[in-house]
């Protein structure tokens, strides 16, 4: 039988104990927790992500400022702004959405912003912590995945973990936190030869690449468990259907919209074979956004001398 991960219930479990947590700080006579988060640019995508970042704010109580800035914003600007923020006592937590224009350069800017501050857990520092097994942000997508797999009870040590893609948002801090917890692990990436030999040596299988229903059958041992980072907008009715014969919701999804979202897997062909997985949408996606806030909470309680449990 396969478990299908629902990552908007699980979000909502999270977000509750967020808002809860928030509560307490307040009525405790502490502060809000506070996210600013930069957006460069017009990137219609970005927009859409920070304008949701900021709604699941609001709905637990921490308080979140938007900050624009044209395509054309010159770097000294840019970093000036988050030198602000930096030292604004009232943000506990600095995002800049990705990706940057062109013009500007990300390691820079992501290095300017407070470790304090550094929710996202792309600073150096963050990073450096998180393969050293040493308290700090973590990316809200891993954390968000390990969040999913111990909150459904699936089990890690000593466990054969693939990774496809080895980006630094997702696959490389992936594979540091599975290591932590015991598994084997192995990143793939467009060089490794003869993939799907390697992914079916694998019980837990992540695929974090952004090609649309790359993962078939032939990518997965029968009982593993399936874990689709990917995010791919499908426009063509006829891929619609191929992919997703006689699912009518999602038709319909796609005649008002002229769009649907997949994942990196072939959920159809997929899911019968393996023993959890998670769909797209409402899989991985909700988990990201709901980490962010466990990570900006984090950051107040930090800031505010508040006890935080180790992550
Ligand atoms: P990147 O583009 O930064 O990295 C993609 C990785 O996939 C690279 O390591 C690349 O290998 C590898 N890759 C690409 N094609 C293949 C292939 N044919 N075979 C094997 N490996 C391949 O992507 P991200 O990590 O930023 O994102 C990956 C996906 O996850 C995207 O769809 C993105 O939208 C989605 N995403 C979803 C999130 C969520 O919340 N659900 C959050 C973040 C991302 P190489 O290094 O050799 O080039």
């Amino acid at each position: 039988m396969t478990k299908i991960l629902d990552g908007n219930a699980l979000a909502k479990q999270i977000r509750g104990e967020v808002a809860e947590s928030v509560s307490e700080i307040v009525e405790g006579g502490g502060r809000p927790p506070g996210l600013a988060a930069l957006l460069i640019g017009e990137n219609p995508a970005s927009e859409v992500y920070v304008r949701s970042k900021a709604r699941d704010c609001e709905k637990v109580g921490i308080l979140s400022r938007t900050l624009r800035r044209p395509d054309d914003c010159p770097q000294d600007e840019l970093l000036a702004l988050i030198d602000d923020l930096n030292s604004d006592p009232d943000i506990d937590g600095i995002l800049v959405q990705l990706p940057l224009p062109a013009s500007l350069d990300e390691k820079l800017t992501l290095a300017r912003v407070s470790p304090e501050k550094d929710v996202d857990g792309f600073h150096p520092e963050s990073v450096g912590h998180l393969w050293l097994d040493e308290a700090g942000f973590v990316p809200a997508t891993p954390s968000g995945i390990m969040e999913m797999l111990r909150r459904s009870g699936i089990p890690l040590e000593g466990q054969q973990a693939v990774i496809v893609g080895r980006s630094t948002i997702v696959g490389k801090p992936m594979g540091a936190l599975l290591l932590r917890e015991n598994c084997t692990v192995t990143f793939c990436h467009s060089r490794t030869r003869d993939l799907p030999a390697v992914c079916r040596s694998a019980d837990l299988l992540i695929g974090a690449i952004g090609r649309p229903a790359f993962f078939g059958p032939e990518h997965v041992k029968e009982g593993a468990v399936v874990v689709d980072v990917g995010i791919n907008r499908i426009t063509e009715a006829a891929e619609v259907e191929r992919l997703f014969p006689g699912d009518e919701a999602r038709r319909e999804r796609f005649e008002s919209k002229g769009s649907v979202l997949v994942g990196d897997v072939d959920f159809t062909r997929v899911a019968p074979l393996t023993s959890a997985i998670t769909p797209v949408p409402g899989g991985v996606g909700p988990l990201t956004r709901a980490m962010l806030l466990v990570n900006t909470l984090r950051a107040a309680r930090l800031r505010q001398g508040i006890a935080v449990t180790a992550s």
